[in-house]
């Protein structure tokens, strides 16, 4: 099938990672500002079968060890095609290059990030040409009704910059057209297994109010998608009883996941970080991640450069958050979901949202409640937990009631998780510090250090002194 390919294509390859050392050259990732993937419907007549186009610098012209912008435009054309499936169709490039030995595609949308290997150039692969004789082979393998196909890589910045414009706009289209339908007004969800080669016990469930991690798959996508591919990876559920409309657990989605996770997740809340929150893969488009400190939540979005508040920078908070796992406090999220009226609603929605990046506050703002957007602090404002506790107070941000009820600083939390980069424990004139420990406690009492005072923290509530 891939004679004309230098390396080769399968999906063993699928999971393979191109470490920084080991590349040849980066199309598109967090250097490069501007870069896409994007798939169109076009009518018969504007699609050239087969055609694959660069326009820019190819690979065997690229520096070694340089990272270069890239946009990949791929044009179908068939009379069952319709724009519904855009957004599931460009969600297989991510797949499809994966199969690629020694190319890795992570992200999607205007996030991509590939790398290619510096074996796999040696072997001769040394054109984007490649890469679309591969893509080009698998969609129409995979979709039969693709009766027209052409693709084109971008690599010239000039040109790269005013179709990244276009395809961000494509994007927000895409996304408003999949607002306005509420849960309960639909009787089927939509599951993908797409991640799960990277995450065997990942258990995608898209609603019409919870976008997929990935940002790339609404609830109109898995339909129009589950639709044209029954047996393709993204299927129904049917979502059965609701079992707490809060939480949004329903008993469709809990024997889905217990069946496609192989009994490893048995309970999922969609609306909630804690508990059994939806499990996260690696393509999630940012982290709701819990500050104890202050009972919020803080959100980092990929690609933000810099540590957030409380120290970390995405890609460790990313580590914590990925695998498949259900990980109370690390939550995978994309900025859609972010813009649902259940964004973590059984955990207080945005009242509970305490910092996240200026530039994603400025893109949120139509959808954050006005009561509370100027009390959410950004990089601009704060750099650490007290500061950002200062802030919270003077601004009268909503957590800060629960500080209240929950004792002030003094506050106990329950049932919930404590996490620290390096948390230090005190015992028989010894400190003890735990490295990136996760401890799960049924109570835990945080109080101030006084002089005078030992052992002020006691996992059972109880003081020692
Ligand atoms: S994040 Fe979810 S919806 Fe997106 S490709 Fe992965 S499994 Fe599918």
């Amino acid at each position: 099938m891939f004679e004309d390919i230098p390396v080769e294509v399968g999906l063993v390859y699928e999971g393979e990672r191109v470490r920084k050392d080991d590349m040849q050259v980066e199309l598109g990732g967090p250097h490069i500002a501007e870069k896409f993937e994007l798939v169109q419907v076009k009518s018969g007549d504007e699609v050239n079968d087969g055609a694959i186009s660069i326009i820019g610098p190819d690979i065997s012209t690229m520096e070694e060890g340089k990272s270069y912008p890239i946009g990949i435009l791929v044009e179908i054309a068939g009379p069952r095609l319709e724009r519904d499936l855009e957004g599931v169709i460009e969600r297989r490039i991510h797949e499809y290059s994966n199969y690629i030995e020694g190319f890795m595609h992570l992200n999607q949308r205007y996030d991509v990030w590939m790398r290619l290997s510096k074996k796999s150039f040696r072997k001769g692969f040394n054109s984007l040409r490649y890469l679309g004789l591969v893509l080009i082979e698998l969609y129409r393998n995979d979709f039969p009704f693709i009766e027209k196909i052409q693709v084109t890589f971008i690599t010239d910045p000039e040109k790269v910059r005013p179709l990244y414009t276009k395809a961000m706009s494509i994007y927000e289209a895409r996304d408003e057209r999949a607002r306005g339908l509420t849960d309960e007004e639909v009787d089927t969800f939509y599951g993908c297994d797409l991640c799960q080669s990277f995450a065997p016990t990942h258990v995608c469930v898209i609603t019409p109010q919870r976008y997929a991690n990935c940002g790339a798959i609404s609830w109109f996508d898995g339909r129009a998608a589950a639709g044209i591919d029954p047996d393709g990876p993204i299927y129904a559920i049917a979502k059965g009883e609701c079992l707490d409309p809060v939480k949004g657990e329903y008993t469709g989605v809990n024997e889905n996941a217990k069946k496609k996770s192989m009994g490893e997740v048995n309970r999922i809340y969609l609306y909630s970080a804690f508990g059994y929150p939806h499990t996260s893969c690696g393509c999630f488009e940012g982290i709701a991640f819990f500050i104890p400190e202050v009972d919020g939540f803080g959100i980092v979005m990929r690609g933000f450069p810099d540590v957030t508040v409380n120290g970390l920078p995405f890609s460790t908070m990313a580590d914590s958050t990925a695998g498949g796992r259900q990980i109370d406090g690390f939550h995978g999220i994309s900025i859609e979901y972010m813009r649902s009226k259940k964004f973590l609603q059984a955990d207080g929605g945005y009242d509970r949202v305490v910092w996240m990046p200026r530039e994603t506050r400025e893109r949120l703002k139509p959808f954050i409640p006005g009561s509370v957007y100027d009390a959410i602090a950004t990089e601009s404002d704060v750099r650490t937990i007290p500061e950002l506790k200062k802030f919270l107070l003077e601004h009268g941000h909503p957590v800060v009631q629960r500080w209240a009820a929950g004792g002030g600083e003094e506050g106990v939390m329950a049932g919930e998780v404590f996490t620290a980069g390096e948390l230090p424990l005190n015992a028989g004139g010894f400190w003890i510090i735990l490295k990136n420990a996760r401890i799960t406690a049924d109570r835990v009492i945080v109080k101030p250090v006084r002089p005078g005072k030992i052992g002020e923290a006691d996992v059972h509530g109880t003081k020692r002194q």
